[in-house]
């Protein structure tokens, strides 16, 4: 970009900003979606257009739902490049028609190389899951979680910081998650036909944004 678009450019985001900071919360996300949509054709005017076109991620995320755990954020990617689903505490369920579609379009359509079950650090499902109280609509979803809890439990339980406790068991939930993964017909079929996709079992740390593998199914070894 020349120096005399950069001032243009500057001179409307000033206004775009002073504008956002008088309006109300949701009309923010709209002028903040324009302020994007100007800055990146300003950059690359090409590029809904060609977004547009086609999409062929390589990777389908199953993340979390929290807030603070944004995929294409965290991995810096960009659109296009991460198929996402998210939920409350990065759960597959055998009976989650949802789910089950999104693993299915990802590997059979999209044919996906890799994909990421990430879970995280201070996982409000998890630590739901680990309490004997009620959430209503929610107790039926983390049942998944409780059962992970009770077959984990001697190794979880033998830790004395409830912390550490909650941490150890979202890192027993993404490795069960990515067996769930395997077993699923999608994968099966797959693996009938070549060695990909490879599923990947990462957490993510909420206090310094770093991301970890802890466990990686590929056909036909696992080592979760
Ligand atoms: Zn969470």
């Amino acid at each position: 970009m020349c120096t005399r678009n950069r001032g243009f450019h500057k001179y409307h985001l000033y206004w775009f900003h002073l504008k956002i900071n008088i309006m109300q919360s949701v009309e923010k996300l709209l002028l903040e979606n324009k302020a994007w949509v100007y800055e990146t054709m300003m950059d690359d005017p090409d590029y809904f257009s060609r977004l547009s076109q086609n999409q062929e991620p390589e990777f389908l995320w199953i993340g979390c739902s929290d807030s603070r755990v944004p995929a294409n954020k965290i991995t810096g990617t960009h659109p296009g490049e991460l198929f996402v689903h998210r939920n409350i505490a990065n759960v597959v369920m055998e009976d989650d028609i949802n789910i089950l579609s999104v693993i299915d379009y990802a590997v059979t359509h999209l044919k996906v190389k890799h994909i990421i079950v990430c879970g995280h650090y201070g996982c409000g499902g998890i630590k739901a899951a680990m309490t004997n109280k009620s959430f209503g609509i929610l107790d039926k979803w983390l049942l998944n979680i409780k059962n992970v809890y009770e077959a984990s439990r001697p190794a979880i339980d033998a830790l004395e910081d409830p912390e550490a406790r909650a941490n150890l068991l979202a890192e027993c939930n993404v490795k069960q998650q990515v067996i769930n993964i395997s077993k699923t017909a999608a994968i099966q079929n797959a693996w009938q036909n070549n060695n990909l996709p490879q599923i990947h079992g990462w957490i993510y740390d909420l206090k310094d944004g770093l991301l970890k593998q802890i466990c990686r199914v590929i056909k036909p070894a696992r080592d979760c």
